[in-house]
């Protein structure tokens, strides 16, 4: 029978993980669908998720956190992180998953020499992306505009700054993770501060795809190596296909495909 996948999210129109995952499914001949569901009230994300019959779901803004709790079992890392955006039912059963941290962490392979690594933001992907690149051992610091979201990193033993208190020091990568220059053309910090930042980086990453970000031109503006972020998109997806798929296929062809359906992206 053919099994159906949605992602859940307020709003989910642009959404490209249709395209990933339904091309998934035609290229290796699994018989699935995957279709996008708007979905306004996190707390009804357990019962529309049993009406529409899903074998699995991805969850994006606004509602990663929800899908956290209706998870009826955790993977160890989405305990951690408080934030699940990849469900799968196995019979019934609620299996919560977390692939944007490890997507990431995948996304930056292609840097080399990284140890130091500055996130600027401190929402919810730049909570559980951190906590992840800590425990692949990486020196992870924040830097945030402003002070309340800096609490979380604090009690988890990071060095946090916001932009009054920032000394410049050298890192290796400096990463958007704010949603500055999504839909503006903010830069994520003061002018000032990403240059000083800059000079010293081997380079910059932007979780934004779909446009070059003011973050992103500045950064390219030095000849800095960047990535914006499709490769985090297409990482994410991989890492979700295989648990929607229970791990049957290789995750180099599912990459590939994916890769080519957001060819023009
Ligand atoms: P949140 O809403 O949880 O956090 C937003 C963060 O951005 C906060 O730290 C906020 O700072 C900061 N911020 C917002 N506007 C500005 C600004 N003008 N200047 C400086 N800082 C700003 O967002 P998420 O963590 O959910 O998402 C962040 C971004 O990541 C979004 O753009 C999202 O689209 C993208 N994303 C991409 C993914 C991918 O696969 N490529 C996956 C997941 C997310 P403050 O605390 O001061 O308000």
């Amino acid at each position: 029978m053919r099994k159906k996948f949605a992602i859940f999210g307020d709003p989910v129109e642009h959404s490209l993980s249709p395209l990933m995952h339904n091309s998934a499914f035609v290229e290796f001949g699994f018989d699935g669908v995957y279709f996008k569901e708007h979905l306004k009230d996190g707390s009804k994300l357990k019962d529309r998720f049993f009406e529409l019959n899903l074998s699995g779901a991805n969850i994006t803004v606004p509602h990663k956190e929800a899908a956290f709790r209706a998870a009826d079992i955790l993977d160890d890392f989405a305990k951690r992180a408080n934030a699940v955006n990849t469900l799968v039912n196995k019979d019934g059963v609620l299996y919560g998953y977390n692939t944007d941290a490890p997507g990431f962490l995948n996304a930056i392979k292609k840097f080399d020499n990284i140890k130091t690594i500055l996130i600027l933001g401190a929402g919810g992907t730049a909570q559980a992306t951190s906590l992840f690149l800590k425990d692949a051992g990486y020196n992870v610091e924040i830097l945030n505009r402003s002070k309340p979201r800096l609490e979380y990193f604090k009690e988890k033993g990071f060095k946090t700054y916001s932009f009054d208190e920032f000394k410049t020091r050298p890192y290796d990568l400096v990463v958007n993770m704010t949603s500055a220059g999504l839909k503006d053309e903010n830069l994520p910090a003061p002018k000032e501060i990403l240059e000083k930042l800059f000079l010293d980086a081997k380079g910059a990453v932007d979780i934004i795809y779909g446009k070059e970000t003011p973050f992103l031109k500045l950064a390219k503006s030095f000849n800095l190596k960047t990535a914006d972020g499709k490769d985090m998109l297409i990482e994410q997806g991989v890492l979700a296909f295989d648990y929607f798929t229970n791990h049957r296929f290789d995750l180099e062809e599912i990459r590939k495909i994916m890769q080519e359906a957001l060819r023009e992206y």
